[in-house]
């Protein structure tokens, strides 16, 4: 059984889907105004891990993420750089695809963008005009948060605390100033603005993603993910929106990442600890290991980048692919071994079994390592046999299904023929016949493949197409 802990209910709850094998899924998107920083990754990989982790238990998963392309900072920075908001928005935007392709991360199913939904938004705020839940202000409108009487159930504010009847305008702020917040907000000189029944002005963020959800998935459905810092205001307010203009609930699971920081301080571009994916690219970083290491900490924990971090989890990615490409490139004895067959049962058991509790990463990873560590002493003790090998490959490049972090292998194979001479050779060695020995690797060489002598037996490589 799966479980997650659900930021509305502050508890690890039962996973069900509203509908048995299916789940509906949004995820906060970016917004697109710079490149994206690892801890944005942080949050699309967790989403991603959630994402391939649900596939791997056979759910389908219909996902959507949005993609912030008007609001207060992609205006201010088109503003900055002296060109149009879609030239500047679509210039991150396929810079956001290019990374999220760096780093293995599954694509939507959908990518919607404010700018294309803009009808969708006015229907809901005259919706909640009619409703009597939000109000007109010189020209824009904002939403009463006092009509709402849910009002801070995921945030937890107490409103009883706030003082209520103020606006705010911006889109981001504090808790402590919770206030009525701009639905939509009145055309302003050099801002873009579209004429609409409600009158000429843009969307306020909040509604973007109460608009595009309900578009796609619905008015109620399954997980809404994010950062910590989108809890207040952004879903809050998404909450407010969507259910006080359908009238039934939003999202049933709200999962929320905590946040990355560097070196145990917040990211920030004045302390020069700010890094993007593309920084750390050129800092020649392998994204596999990045993604490796953003994962490997459970989603709500901070977690603290560092560069000996990133070493330690490149030293453990290491061992991952040198087990595999071990088992494929050395030559065992046929058979099969029903001890490995148990292994293996027994660590895929453990690992969805600490995915599921809450995507436990930190339960899940172990036991496929103390995987590894016993079926190298196995190999060593010359117990492994070739079925086995073909079922340890399987079964992590299943694993790999959910983590995404092995490099794709070629598929590297050698006909049973080319195995048979390589066993001859291992004979003739053992026999001291080295004569023989040394002729075979010279056929092997003159066909593309070269044979290394290890302490674990001999090893093959391919070093040029077959002709
Ligand atoms: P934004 O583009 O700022 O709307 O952020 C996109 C996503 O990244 C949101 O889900 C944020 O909550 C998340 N996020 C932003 N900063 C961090 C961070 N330092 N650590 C983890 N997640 C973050
Ligand atoms: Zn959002």
């Amino acid at each position: 059984m799966i479980q997650f802990f659900n930021t509305l209910s502050g508890k690890v709850q039962p996973f069900h889907p509203l509908k048995k094998n299916q789940v509906k899924l949004y995820t906060c998107g970016p917004t697109v105004y710079d490149y994206a920083h690892i801890g944005n990754f942080r949050a699309y990989l967790f989403e991603d891990l959630l994402k391939r982790f649900l596939l791997f238990q056979g759910y389908r998963v219909l996902h959507v993420m949005n993609l912030t392309d008007v609001d207060d900072k992609t205006i201010k920075g088109a503003r900055a750089e002296g060109i149009s908001l879609k030239e500047f928005t679509q210039k991150y935007t396929d810079a956001f695809f290019q990374d999220i392709d760096t780093l293995n991360i599954h694509r939507a199913d959908y990518y919607p963008r404010a700018t294309q939904h803009i009808s969708s938004m006015v229907r809901i705020i005259k919706g909640l005009l009619q409703k009597g839940y939000a109000y007109e202000k010189d020209g824009s409108v904002y939403y009463d948060i006092s009509k709402f009487k849910d009002y801070g159930k995921l945030s937890k504010i107490k409103m009883h605390k706030l003082k209520t009847g103020t606006r705010i305008e911006s889109d981001e702020y504090e808790k402590e100033s919770a206030h009525d917040f701009a639905l939509w907000k009145y055309k302003k000189e050099g801002e873009p603005y579209w004429e609409t029944e409600i009158g000429p002005g843009r969307p306020g963020w909040h509604i973007e993603c109460s608009a595009m959800s309900s578009q796609y998935l619905g008015d109620t459905f399954d997980i809404h993910c994010g950062g910590v810092d989108n809890i207040f205001p952004h879903h809050e307010n998404e909450i407010a929106q969507s259910e006080a203009y359908s009238g039934k609930e939003f999202v049933r699971y709200w999962l929320h990442c905590h946040h990355l920081i560097v070196n145990g301080e917040k990211m920030s571009k004045s302390k020069g600890n700010f890094y993007t994916l593309r920084d750390l690219l050129e800092r020649d970083v392998n994204p596999r290991v990045l993604r490796f290491l953003l994962l490997s900490t459970h989603y709500r924990k901070i977690l603290n980048f560092t560069f000996e971090a990133l070493d330690q989890a490149s030293t453990s990615l290491q061992r991952i692919t040198d087990f595999i490409y071990n088992l494929g490139h050395q030559s065992f004895p046929s058979g099969e071994s029903k001890d490995i067959s148990q292994l293996i049962q027994n660590t895929k058991q453990k690992f969805i079994s600490g995915l599921s509790n809450d995507l436990n990463i930190s339960q899940a990873l172990p036991p496929i390592f103390e995987m590894i560590r016993k079926v190298n002493r196995l190999i060593k003790q010359k117990k492994v046999y070739q079925k086995d090998t073909q079922n340890l490959r399987t079964f992590i490049h299943s694993v790999d299904n959910v983590l995404a972090v092995l490099p794709q292998e070629k598929e590297e194979s050698l006909s049973s023929e080319l195995m048979e001479k390589i066993k001859l050779r291992q004979k003739a060695r053992k026999e001291k016949n080295y004569e023989l020995a040394d002729r075979i690797r010279d056929e092997l060489y003159q066909k593309g493949i070269i044979l290394e002598d290890t302490k674990n037996g001999v090893r093959w490589k391919i070093i040029k197409k077959k002709k």
